[in-house]
Parts: C-alpha cells; structure tokens; sequence
C-alpha cells in the first residue's frame, strides 16, 4: 500500500480539507455491482462529510441491482442530458469508479475529459490512465474492497453504516463470482469480517442479488448451454455465441446472462471460455480464463476491450457472424503468443 497510502492522504485532505463542496459520482457503462455498490457507498460516505453529491451515469442502473443503496436516485445521461451536465458544471471534484478510463464512461466521456475539477480514480483494473488522484490497485479484487480500505484509513472502519457495508459487499460479491475467483487474499475476508462488525446484512444481499432470477432466465441459460456451447477442437476453449433473436424469444432483460460465461469453465477441459452475444447496436465479448491465461491480452487486441487477467471484454460494431469467425480465426495467435 505503498505508494497507495500516499493517494490516499491526499484524498484525505482534499475530502477533509473542504476543498470539495459539489461532487459527482460515475460508474462504468453498463455497470456491475462493484461499480455500483461503490458509487452507492461512497455517495453515503459524501453524506455524512456533508459533501453534495451525486452519481451520474451514461446509461443506466440495471433492475437487478436497484436494491443498491442509492440506486434509485442515480441520474442518467439518456434521459436528462441537461441535469447530468449541469452536476458536472457545477461540481469541483469527480470520481471515477471502478474503471480506468473515460472511455468507459460511453457519452459521458467528453464532459468528463473537459471536466476542470479534481478528477479522482478509485478502481482495480490494470493500467489505470492517471487523474489528479489516482488510487488504482489490480491486486484488488473488487473496487469495493479498495474503497474500504480507503474509508478505514482515512475515518476508521466505524465510520461504515450498514447500508454502506451492504453495498460494499455487493461490490466484493458480485467481482469475486460469490468468492469463486480472485478471492484467495486473506484481507478479502477480514474485509467481509469488519463489514459484518458494521452491520452488514448478508443474507439481504446474498438473496436480491442470487435469488431473483425470472424462469425466462433460467431457459436462456439452459437454452444457450444446450445449443449454443461449441468447444474448440484444438484449444481448451468454450465458445458460447448467442443471437438476438435467441435472446427476444426468451424475453431478455439485463442482466440475464450475468453468469453464464462462468459456466464452461466447470468442465475440466476448458481453460477459457468466450460468450459471444449479438445486441441491436453491437456484439459484446464477454472472456473468463482458468490459472495463468490473460484473456486481457486477447480482448485488447481484437476486441476493443480489456479487463482483468481472468475476467475481460469487449464490443465489436462488425457482423455478429463475422466476430464469432474472428474468435476463432485468432484462437491460435492467442495461445501462441501468451506460451
Ligand atoms: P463482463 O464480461 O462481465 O462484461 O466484463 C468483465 C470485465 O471485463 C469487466 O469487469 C471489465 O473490466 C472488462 N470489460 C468488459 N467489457 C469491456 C469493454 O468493452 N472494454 C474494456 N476496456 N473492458 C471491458
Ligand atoms: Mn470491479
């Protein structure tokens, strides 16, 4: 936390200091849990300093995710455009959560990047592009957890309400597949230890993220593994390509698939595997990897995208068939060059 405590302190002062009296708060675009949950924590957090503050936010807050702390007063480019600028006008500091980069931010990004503020960066991908504070550690394994660690070093971990704990566990949940991956620190657990100190409701979070699921879900997803899943002949990849007409006839809602890519990587064979999804205006890669294998790498190069070393994206705005050709007509420079 070297370098980290530095940013830290000179969060403290700028939070502390007064120097901050109007505050937004974005998420990435079509954001997760983590990026929610640590928006809604640190809006409450804001709350207390007597900080205004507001989450904006370029598309918007999934229904599955609505039970958030602060998720219902999120304010969205897409339908009040005007509202949006005049919080990022009015506003002297900005922070930026769980991504590391304003292309992130979809049609945010250029009122972001003329943004004459502080700007702030809370997240845990790789190579964050640097902000005036920029407190970045992927060796985190959720944003959440990081903005815990911030909220006890600069107030005490008493400093967290329930709420806050509810939603910063949202956060580390939702990031770790339910502590699946990413989740072999030991501080993960103290993490989730302190939050059940402060309140946290576990079996509240648990249960509006794992239990709402619609039966239309569940057959899309027995759907797509029944007749979609391909495994590469010559490489332990699982390829899942799902067409928009597949998703409209199981009457698709966000969040629906969230998951599914996970689930071919139970089959011990496959040390990758790639969801290929066709939407109106794009085709979204999702990537999970088993061990050592950067599925990063491969969104970076081919996909418009990125991520984490087990866990990335990307979007393409080519032919949905042409991206599945692409998938596998790159597999082999993937695995030959990461060898
Ligand atoms: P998911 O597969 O859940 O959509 O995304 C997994 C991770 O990949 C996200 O946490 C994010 O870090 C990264 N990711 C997903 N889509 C994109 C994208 O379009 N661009 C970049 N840079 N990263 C992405
Ligand atoms: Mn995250």
């Amino acid at each position: 936390m070297g370098d980290l405590s530095e940013k830290i302190e000179q969060l403290r002062e700028l939070l502390v200091g007064g120097g901050v009296k109007r505050a937004v708060i974005i998420p990435h675009i079509s954001p997760d849990g983590d990026a929610i949950g640590s928006c809604g924590a640190l809006s409450l957090m804001m709350d207390k300093l007597g900080i205004h503050n507001q989450i904006i936010i370029c598309d918007h807050v999934p229904d599955y995710l609505q039970f958030l702390p602060k998720a219902k007063s999120v304010i969205s480019n897409r339908t009040e455009p005007e509202l949006c600028e005049s919080y990022m006008m009015a506003a002297d500091a900005l922070f930026m959560m769980d991504h590391n980069n304003p292309d992130r931010e979809g049609e945010l990004q250029p009122l972001t990047e003329a943004f004459m503020g502080k700007k702030v960066m809370i997240d845990h991908h790789l190579e964050p592009s640097p902000v005036d504070i920029t407190i970045s550690d992927s060796g985190s394994p959720a944003t959440c957890m990081l903005l815990f660690q911030v909220i006890k070093s600069i107030w005490g971990k008493e400093a967290i309400t329930p709420d806050m704990a509810n939603a910063l566990y949202a956060g580390i949940s939702t990031d770790t597949g339910n502590f699946n991956h990413a989740a072999s620190d030991p501080e993960l657990y103290r993490t989730v230890a302190d939050l059940l100190e402060q309140g946290l409701n576990r079996d509240y979070v648990y249960s509006n993220i794992y239990q709402v699921a619609s039966l239309d879900k569940l057959k899309l997803t027995g759907s797509v593994i029944l007749n979609d899943l391909r495994i590469h002949p010559d490489y332990p990849v699982a390829i899942i390509p799902i067409t928009l007409q597949e998703l409209e006839q199981y009457n698709y809602k966000e969040g629906d698939l969230e998951g599914v890519v996970n689930i071919p990587l139970s089959i011990a064979a496959v040390k990758v595997s790639v969801m290929i999804t066709e939407r109106k205006d794009k085709v979204k890669l999702s990537m999970r990897s088993k061990g050592d294998i950067p599925v990063n790498l491969w969104c970076e190069k081919y996909f418009n995208g990125g991520g984490h070393k087990n866990a990335s994206g990307g979007k393409m705005e080519i032919p949905f068939a042409e991206v599945v050709e692409l998938v596998y007509g790159t597999v082999e420079e993937f695995f030959e060059g990461i060898r």
